[in-house]
C-alpha cells in the first residue's frame, strides 16, 4: 500500500497505535524549557530559535531574575540584554526581539501574555510554532507546534505529505482527537529528538516498526497484523 492510497479511518486507526506506543516511551512529553509563567515560557521559546533548550535554560534564571515581568524586560539596558543573551547565538538580535516582544505586551496586552492565537501572532517575532507552544503548555488549550522533528516525524510515519508546517498541522489536526493534540506534538517531537533522528534514525531502538512506512524493514502495510487492520 502507498501512503498516499492509505484512508482517513485506517490512517487514524494507525496513528492511535502509534500514540499509545509513544505514550509507553515517553509518558511525561512535558517541554523541556523551564518556565514559570506564560510570559517566560513566551519569551524562552523565543529565545531557543537556533540553539538547545538546555542553553535557554542556562541563561533564563539570570534573564528573570534581572527582568522578572514585561514592564521590566521592556525597559532592559539592551548592552546588557545582550550579555545574558550571549550563550544562546544571535544574541544582538534576540536582545532586541525580547525587548520589542516585552513592549509589545506591555503596551497592548496590559503585561499579560495573552491566551489566544490570533493575539500571540500579532506579537514581534512570534509565529505560529511558538504561540501553539505557549498555547499548550502555558494555558493548558489544545495546540499542534510543528518544528522540524515533528514536520520530519509526521511525513516518515506517513500522517503528512506536507513539507509546510501549516499544512502537516492541519493534516495532523484532522486525524488527532482535538483534545489529544498537544500531548500528541509533544510525543512527536521528542521521538525526533531523540529517536527518529533527522540523519540517521535509530530504527532499532525505535518503538514504532511496523507500524512506521519508512521503516526499513516494513513488509506492506495491509498484511501487518499489529498495523492497519
Ligand atoms: S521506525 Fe525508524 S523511521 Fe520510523 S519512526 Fe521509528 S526511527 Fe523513525
Amino acid at each position: 500500500m502507498r501512503k498516499a492510497d492509505e484512508s482517513l479511518s485506517r490512517k487514524r486507526s494507525r496513528l492511535l497505535k502509534i500514540l499509545d506506543r509513544l505514550a509507553r516511551s515517553i509518558p511525561d512529553p512535558a517541554t523541556e524549557l523551564d518556565f514559570h509563567t506564560p510570559f517566560e515560557l513566551l519569551v524562552a521559546t523565543v529565545l531557543s530559535a537556533q540553539t538547545t533548550d538546555k542553553t535557554v535554560n542556562r541563561v533564563t534564571p539570570r534573564l528573570f531574575t534581572r527582568y522578572p515581568t514585561p514592564s521590566a524586560l521592556s525597559q532592559a539596558d539592551l548592552p546588557e540584554l545582550e550579555e545574558i543573551l550571549r550563550p544562546t547565538g544571535f544574541f544582538r538580535r534576540k536582545a532586541l526581539h525580547a525587548k520589542a516582544l516585552a513592549e509589545a505586551i506591555e503596551s497592548r496586552f496590559q503585561g499579560a501574555v495573552p491566551p489566544r492565537m490570533e493575539d500571540l501572532l500579532t506579537l514581534p517575532g512570534v509565529g505560529r510554532k511558538t504561540a501553539s507552544v505557549v498555547l499548550y503548555h502555558a494555558f493548558g488549550q489544545p495546540a499542534i507546534f510543528v518544528d522540524t522533528h515533528v514536520g520530519r516525524v509526521s511525513r516518515r510515519l506517513g500522517l503528512t505529505e506536507s513539507s509546510d508546517p501549516e499544512g502537516v498541522e492541519s493534516d495532523l489536526a484532522r486525524l488527532i482527537p482535538k483534545e489529544g493534540w498537544g500531548i500528541a506534538a509533544s510525543r512527536l517531537l521528542l521521538h525526533g529528538r531523540t529517536v527518529c533522528l533527522a540523519r540517521a534514525p535509530r530504527c532499532e531502538a525505535c518503538t514504532l516498526p511496523p507500524l512506521c512506512p519508512a521503516w526499513p524493514g516494513q513488509p506492506p502495510l495491509q498484511n501487518d497484523p499489529e498495523g492497519l487492520d
